[in-house]
Protein backbone atom coordinates (compact mmCIF):
# COMPACT_ATOMS: atom_id res chain seq x y z
CA UNK A 1 0.00 0.00 0.00
CA UNK A 2 1.78 3.36 -1.25
CA UNK A 3 -1.06 6.25 -0.68
CA UNK A 4 -1.99 9.85 -0.05
CA UNK A 5 -4.83 10.94 2.23
CA UNK A 6 -5.96 13.89 1.06
CA UNK A 7 -8.35 15.87 2.89
CA UNK A 8 -8.95 19.45 4.87
CA UNK A 9 -7.35 19.83 8.39
CA UNK A 10 -9.83 18.08 11.20
CA UNK A 11 -10.84 15.75 7.85
CA UNK A 12 -9.95 12.60 10.39
CA UNK A 13 -6.37 11.71 8.02
CA UNK A 14 -4.29 11.23 11.33
CA UNK A 15 -6.96 8.77 12.88
CA UNK A 16 -8.00 6.94 10.13
CA UNK A 17 -4.27 6.81 8.71
CA UNK A 18 -3.25 5.32 12.35
CA UNK A 19 -5.83 2.97 11.89
CA UNK A 20 -4.90 1.46 8.45
CA UNK A 21 -1.40 1.67 9.56
CA UNK A 22 -2.26 -1.17 12.56
CA UNK A 23 -4.30 -3.00 10.07
CA UNK A 24 -2.13 -3.64 7.19
CA UNK A 25 1.15 -3.26 8.66
CA UNK A 26 2.18 0.19 6.56
CA UNK A 27 3.90 3.00 8.00
CA UNK A 28 1.86 6.55 8.36
CA UNK A 29 4.08 9.05 7.25
CA UNK A 30 2.36 12.37 8.81
CA UNK A 31 4.46 16.15 7.99
CA UNK A 32 2.37 17.44 10.68
CA UNK A 33 3.53 14.64 13.52
CA UNK A 34 7.42 15.40 11.67
CA UNK A 35 6.80 18.80 12.42
CA UNK A 36 5.59 18.90 15.55
CA UNK A 37 8.26 16.34 16.98
CA UNK A 38 11.19 18.74 15.20
CA UNK A 39 9.69 21.24 17.03
CA UNK A 40 9.31 19.77 20.13
CA UNK A 41 13.03 18.40 20.21
CA UNK A 42 13.75 22.49 19.07
CA UNK A 43 16.10 21.31 15.80
CA UNK A 44 17.42 23.86 13.47
CA UNK A 45 14.37 22.75 11.23
CA UNK A 46 12.13 22.62 14.00
CA UNK A 47 12.74 26.18 15.41
CA UNK A 48 12.22 27.02 11.37
CA UNK A 49 8.77 25.68 11.13
CA UNK A 50 7.59 26.42 14.54
CA UNK A 51 6.54 30.24 13.57
CA UNK A 52 4.69 29.48 10.24
CA UNK A 53 2.68 26.38 11.85
CA UNK A 54 1.58 28.53 15.05
CA UNK A 55 0.35 30.54 12.43
CA UNK A 56 -1.96 28.47 10.63
CA UNK A 57 0.91 29.04 7.72
CA UNK A 58 2.38 26.21 4.93
CA UNK A 59 5.78 25.09 6.47
CA UNK A 60 8.66 25.57 3.30
CA UNK A 61 8.48 23.00 0.99
CA UNK A 62 12.28 22.52 1.42
CA UNK A 63 12.08 21.81 5.16
CA UNK A 64 9.48 19.45 4.90
CA UNK A 65 10.16 17.86 1.82
CA UNK A 66 14.29 16.99 3.59
CA UNK A 67 11.94 15.37 6.49
CA UNK A 68 9.76 13.69 3.96
CA UNK A 69 12.62 12.63 2.03
CA UNK A 70 14.51 11.20 5.15
CA UNK A 71 11.36 9.38 6.57
CA UNK A 72 10.79 7.55 3.22
CA UNK A 73 14.41 6.60 3.13
CA UNK A 74 13.84 4.46 6.43
CA UNK A 75 13.49 1.01 6.53
CA UNK A 76 9.53 -0.01 7.39
CA UNK A 77 8.77 2.31 4.79
CA UNK A 78 9.83 -0.33 2.51
CA UNK A 79 6.75 -2.28 3.01
CA UNK A 80 4.74 1.19 2.25
CA UNK A 81 3.18 3.83 3.64
CA UNK A 82 0.09 6.46 4.05
CA UNK A 83 1.25 9.57 3.47
CA UNK A 84 -0.84 11.91 5.71
CA UNK A 85 -0.90 15.47 5.24
CA UNK A 86 1.72 15.59 2.24
CA UNK A 87 1.61 16.54 -0.31
CA UNK A 88 -0.14 20.21 0.24
CA UNK A 89 0.35 22.19 -2.48
CA UNK A 90 1.53 21.21 -6.75
CA UNK A 91 5.57 21.88 -6.14
CA UNK A 92 5.12 19.71 -3.10
CA UNK A 93 3.16 16.63 -5.52
CA UNK A 94 5.65 16.92 -8.59
CA UNK A 95 8.65 16.72 -5.62
CA UNK A 96 7.08 13.82 -4.08
CA UNK A 97 6.47 12.21 -7.53
CA UNK A 98 10.03 12.57 -8.61
CA UNK A 99 11.36 10.94 -5.11
CA UNK A 100 8.57 7.99 -5.10
CA UNK A 101 10.02 7.35 -9.06
CA UNK A 102 13.56 7.40 -7.88
CA UNK A 103 12.74 5.05 -5.27
CA UNK A 104 10.98 3.13 -7.54
CA UNK A 105 7.98 3.25 -5.28
CA UNK A 106 5.09 5.06 -7.22
CA UNK A 107 1.87 6.10 -5.57
CA UNK A 108 -1.10 3.79 -5.95
CA UNK A 109 -3.92 5.82 -4.82
CA UNK A 110 -4.52 9.02 -3.84
CA UNK A 111 -8.02 9.03 -1.51
CA UNK A 112 -9.91 11.99 -0.48
CA UNK A 113 -11.74 12.07 2.48
CA UNK A 114 -14.90 14.63 1.84
CA UNK A 115 -16.10 16.22 5.55
CA UNK A 116 -18.20 19.47 5.45
CA UNK A 117 -16.75 22.69 7.08
CA UNK A 118 -18.77 22.67 9.94
CA UNK A 119 -17.63 18.98 10.84
CA UNK A 120 -14.17 19.69 10.58
CA UNK A 121 -14.42 23.13 12.49
CA UNK A 122 -16.27 20.96 15.26
CA UNK A 123 -13.56 18.15 15.13
CA UNK A 124 -10.53 20.50 15.56
CA UNK A 125 -11.75 22.77 18.24
CA UNK A 126 -12.71 19.51 20.46
CA UNK A 127 -9.39 17.76 18.89
CA UNK A 128 -7.32 16.74 22.75
CA UNK A 129 -4.06 14.98 22.40
CA UNK A 130 -2.25 13.10 24.74
CA UNK A 131 1.09 14.12 25.24
CA UNK A 132 2.80 11.12 26.13
CA UNK A 133 1.68 8.40 23.53
CA UNK A 134 -0.09 10.93 21.08
CA UNK A 135 -3.35 9.05 21.08
CA UNK A 136 -6.26 11.67 19.92
CA UNK A 137 -9.81 12.13 21.42
CA UNK A 138 -12.41 14.40 21.13
CA UNK A 139 -14.15 16.87 24.34
CA UNK A 140 -17.88 15.12 22.08
CA UNK A 141 -16.83 11.82 23.02
CA UNK A 142 -14.59 11.70 26.44
CA UNK A 143 -16.62 11.06 29.60
CA UNK A 144 -17.76 14.77 31.44
CA UNK A 145 -14.52 16.08 33.48
CA UNK A 146 -11.72 13.47 32.16
CA UNK A 147 -8.27 14.61 31.42
CA UNK A 148 -6.35 11.83 30.89
CA UNK A 149 -5.42 9.97 27.97
CA UNK A 150 -7.36 6.46 28.76
CA UNK A 151 -4.43 4.43 27.14
CA UNK A 152 -1.78 5.75 29.16
CA UNK A 153 -3.05 8.14 32.04
CA UNK A 154 -1.19 10.39 29.94
CA UNK A 155 -2.06 14.49 30.36
CA UNK A 156 -4.03 15.71 26.85
CA UNK A 157 -3.51 19.18 25.78
CA UNK A 158 -4.79 21.01 22.61
CA UNK A 159 -2.83 22.01 19.93
CA UNK A 160 -1.77 25.64 19.74
CA UNK A 161 -3.09 25.87 15.85
CA UNK A 162 -6.51 24.51 16.72
CA UNK A 163 -7.02 27.50 18.25
CA UNK A 164 -10.30 29.33 16.54
CA UNK A 165 -8.80 32.00 14.64
CA UNK A 166 -5.68 29.67 13.58
CA UNK A 167 -8.41 27.30 12.55
CA UNK A 168 -9.45 29.87 10.07
CA UNK A 169 -6.45 30.16 8.50
CA UNK A 170 -5.80 26.62 8.03
CA UNK A 171 -8.86 26.12 5.69
CA UNK A 172 -8.02 29.18 3.97
CA UNK A 173 -4.85 27.73 2.74
CA UNK A 174 -6.86 23.95 2.54
CA UNK A 175 -8.93 26.31 0.05
CA UNK A 176 -5.91 27.87 -1.94
CA UNK A 177 -3.28 25.47 -2.12
CA UNK A 178 -4.21 21.96 -1.12
CA UNK A 179 -7.52 21.41 -2.86
CA UNK A 180 -6.20 22.18 -6.42
CA UNK A 181 -4.63 18.60 -5.67
CA UNK A 182 -8.04 17.02 -6.11
CA UNK A 183 -8.05 17.95 -9.66
CA UNK A 184 -4.13 16.66 -10.20
CA UNK A 185 -4.72 13.54 -8.59
CA UNK A 186 -7.68 12.69 -10.48
CA UNK A 187 -6.17 13.75 -14.23
CA UNK A 188 -3.77 11.12 -12.94
CA UNK A 189 -6.44 8.64 -12.31
CA UNK A 190 -5.42 8.11 -9.13
CA UNK A 191 -7.64 9.95 -7.13
CA UNK A 192 -10.37 7.88 -4.95
CA UNK A 193 -13.13 9.57 -2.44
CA UNK A 194 -15.14 8.58 0.30
CA UNK A 195 -17.32 10.38 2.48
CA UNK A 196 -15.42 10.81 6.19
CA UNK A 197 -18.44 11.79 8.44
CA UNK A 198 -20.00 9.59 10.69
CA UNK A 199 -18.83 6.50 12.69
CA UNK A 200 -14.97 6.00 13.07
CA UNK A 201 -15.28 2.20 11.95
CA UNK A 202 -17.51 3.25 8.89
CA UNK A 203 -15.24 5.47 7.85
CA UNK A 204 -11.99 2.92 7.47
CA UNK A 205 -14.50 0.60 6.33
CA UNK A 206 -15.58 3.16 3.39
CA UNK A 207 -11.31 3.54 2.61
CA UNK A 208 -10.87 -0.01 2.38
CA UNK A 209 -13.70 -0.39 0.10
CA UNK A 210 -12.34 2.33 -2.14
CA UNK A 211 -8.86 1.05 -2.37
CA UNK A 212 -9.73 -2.35 -2.85
CA UNK A 213 -9.11 -2.16 -6.53
CA UNK A 214 -5.96 -0.46 -6.27
CA UNK A 215 -5.20 -4.35 -4.40
CA UNK A 216 -3.55 -5.51 -7.99
CA UNK A 217 -1.76 -2.43 -9.01
CA UNK A 218 -0.26 -3.36 -5.33
CA UNK A 219 0.98 -6.74 -6.23
CA UNK A 220 2.81 -5.39 -9.68
CA UNK A 221 4.82 -3.10 -7.19
CA UNK A 222 7.94 -5.48 -7.62
CA UNK A 223 7.82 -4.57 -11.79
CA UNK A 224 9.93 -1.64 -12.63
CA UNK A 225 8.69 1.73 -11.91
CA UNK A 226 5.40 3.13 -14.07
CA UNK A 227 6.26 6.75 -14.19
CA UNK A 228 3.09 8.30 -11.56
CA UNK A 229 2.89 11.15 -14.30
CA UNK A 230 0.90 8.94 -16.81
CA UNK A 231 -2.97 10.19 -16.64
CA UNK A 232 -4.13 6.26 -17.96
CA UNK A 233 -4.40 4.28 -14.60
CA UNK A 234 -2.65 0.62 -14.55
CA UNK A 235 -4.67 -1.61 -16.37
CA UNK A 236 -6.08 -4.38 -14.74
CA UNK A 237 -3.88 -7.72 -15.66
CA UNK A 238 -6.77 -10.15 -18.10
CA UNK A 239 -8.98 -11.80 -15.33
CA UNK A 240 -8.62 -15.38 -15.30
CA UNK A 241 -11.10 -17.66 -14.01
CA UNK A 242 -10.23 -20.50 -11.70
CA UNK A 243 -11.34 -23.28 -13.40
CA UNK A 244 -9.87 -21.98 -16.55
CA UNK A 245 -6.85 -21.61 -15.11
CA UNK A 246 -7.23 -25.37 -13.45
CA UNK A 247 -7.76 -26.77 -17.37
CA UNK A 248 -5.01 -24.94 -18.55
CA UNK A 249 -2.76 -26.23 -15.93
CA UNK A 250 -4.07 -30.00 -15.92
CA UNK A 251 -4.03 -30.02 -19.60
CA UNK A 252 -0.28 -28.89 -19.42
CA UNK A 253 0.63 -30.89 -16.93
CA UNK A 254 -0.96 -34.15 -18.89
CA UNK A 255 0.78 -32.90 -22.04
CA UNK A 256 4.44 -32.73 -20.08
CA UNK A 257 3.45 -35.68 -18.44
CA UNK A 258 2.47 -37.35 -21.92
CA UNK A 259 5.36 -36.07 -23.68
CA UNK A 260 9.24 -37.84 -23.01
CA UNK A 261 6.54 -41.60 -21.91
CA UNK A 262 5.43 -41.42 -25.40
CA UNK A 263 8.63 -40.68 -27.18
CA UNK A 264 10.03 -42.67 -24.33
CA UNK A 265 7.71 -45.12 -25.11
CA UNK A 266 8.72 -45.21 -28.98
CA UNK A 267 12.59 -45.08 -28.57
CA UNK A 268 12.80 -48.08 -26.39
CA UNK A 269 10.44 -50.07 -28.69
CA UNK A 270 12.27 -49.46 -31.83
CA UNK A 271 15.53 -49.82 -30.04
CA UNK A 272 13.98 -53.15 -29.04
CA UNK A 273 12.97 -54.24 -32.35
CA UNK A 274 16.82 -52.93 -33.85
CA UNK A 275 18.21 -55.20 -31.35
CA UNK A 276 15.77 -58.05 -31.83
CA UNK A 277 17.11 -58.30 -35.15
CA UNK A 278 20.39 -57.65 -35.00
CA UNK A 279 20.53 -60.62 -32.05
CA UNK A 280 18.32 -62.79 -34.56
CA UNK A 281 20.02 -61.81 -37.76
CA UNK A 282 23.62 -61.44 -37.39
CA UNK A 283 24.14 -65.24 -36.50
CA UNK A 284 21.68 -66.84 -38.84
CA UNK A 285 23.62 -64.60 -41.53
CA UNK A 286 26.38 -66.46 -40.25
CA UNK A 287 24.83 -69.48 -40.09
CA UNK A 288 23.69 -69.22 -43.47
CA UNK A 289 26.98 -68.53 -45.15
CA UNK A 290 29.13 -71.38 -43.03
CA UNK A 291 26.87 -73.81 -44.81
CA UNK A 292 27.01 -72.17 -47.87
CA UNK A 293 30.87 -72.60 -47.24
CA UNK A 294 30.57 -75.84 -46.49
CA UNK A 295 28.28 -77.30 -49.24
CA UNK A 296 30.85 -75.68 -51.71
CA UNK A 297 33.73 -77.51 -49.76
CA UNK A 298 31.68 -81.31 -50.07
CA UNK A 299 31.05 -80.57 -53.72
CA UNK A 300 34.08 -79.75 -54.90
CA UNK A 301 35.63 -82.98 -52.66
CA UNK A 302 32.97 -84.91 -54.21
CA UNK A 303 34.27 -83.56 -57.90
CA UNK A 304 37.61 -84.50 -56.55
CA UNK A 305 37.05 -88.08 -55.49
CA UNK A 306 35.38 -88.54 -58.76
CA UNK A 307 38.36 -87.40 -61.04
CA UNK A 308 40.49 -89.57 -59.29
CA UNK A 309 38.21 -92.43 -59.99
CA UNK A 310 38.03 -91.30 -63.45
CA UNK A 311 41.76 -91.45 -63.51
CA UNK A 312 42.31 -94.78 -61.84
CA UNK A 313 40.07 -96.27 -64.61
P1 LIG B 1 -1.31 18.82 10.25
O1 LIG B 1 -0.97 18.10 11.49
O2 LIG B 1 -1.16 17.99 9.03
O3 LIG B 1 -2.63 19.53 10.31
O4 LIG B 1 -0.19 19.96 10.09
C1 LIG B 1 -0.02 20.95 11.09
C2 LIG B 1 0.78 22.11 10.51
O5 LIG B 1 2.06 21.66 10.08
C3 LIG B 1 0.18 22.73 9.28
O6 LIG B 1 -0.83 23.71 9.59
C4 LIG B 1 1.40 23.36 8.64
O7 LIG B 1 1.78 24.53 9.29
C5 LIG B 1 2.46 22.30 8.90
N1 LIG B 1 2.49 21.30 7.82
C6 LIG B 1 2.11 20.01 7.87
N2 LIG B 1 2.30 19.40 6.72
C7 LIG B 1 2.80 20.31 5.87
C8 LIG B 1 3.18 20.31 4.53
N3 LIG B 1 3.08 19.20 3.78
N4 LIG B 1 3.67 21.43 3.99
C9 LIG B 1 3.79 22.53 4.71
N5 LIG B 1 3.43 22.63 5.99
C10 LIG B 1 2.93 21.54 6.59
Amino acid sequence: MRIVLLGAPGSGKGTQAQRLQAKFAVSQVSSGDLLRDAVARQTELGLQAKAAMEAGQLVSDEIVLGLIRERLSQPDAKNGFILDGFPRNSEQAGALAKLLNEIGQPLEAVLLMDVSKPVLIKRMTGRRICRNCGSVFNVESLPDGVSACERCGGELYQRPDDKEDVITKRLEVYQSQTKPLIEHYKQLGLLKSIKGEGDLDQITARMEAALAPAAPVQKKAAAPAAKPTKSKPARKPRAVTKPAKKAAKTKTTARVAKQPAKKTGKKSAVKAKKAKKTTLRKPAKKAGKALKRATKKKTLKKKSVKKKAVRKK
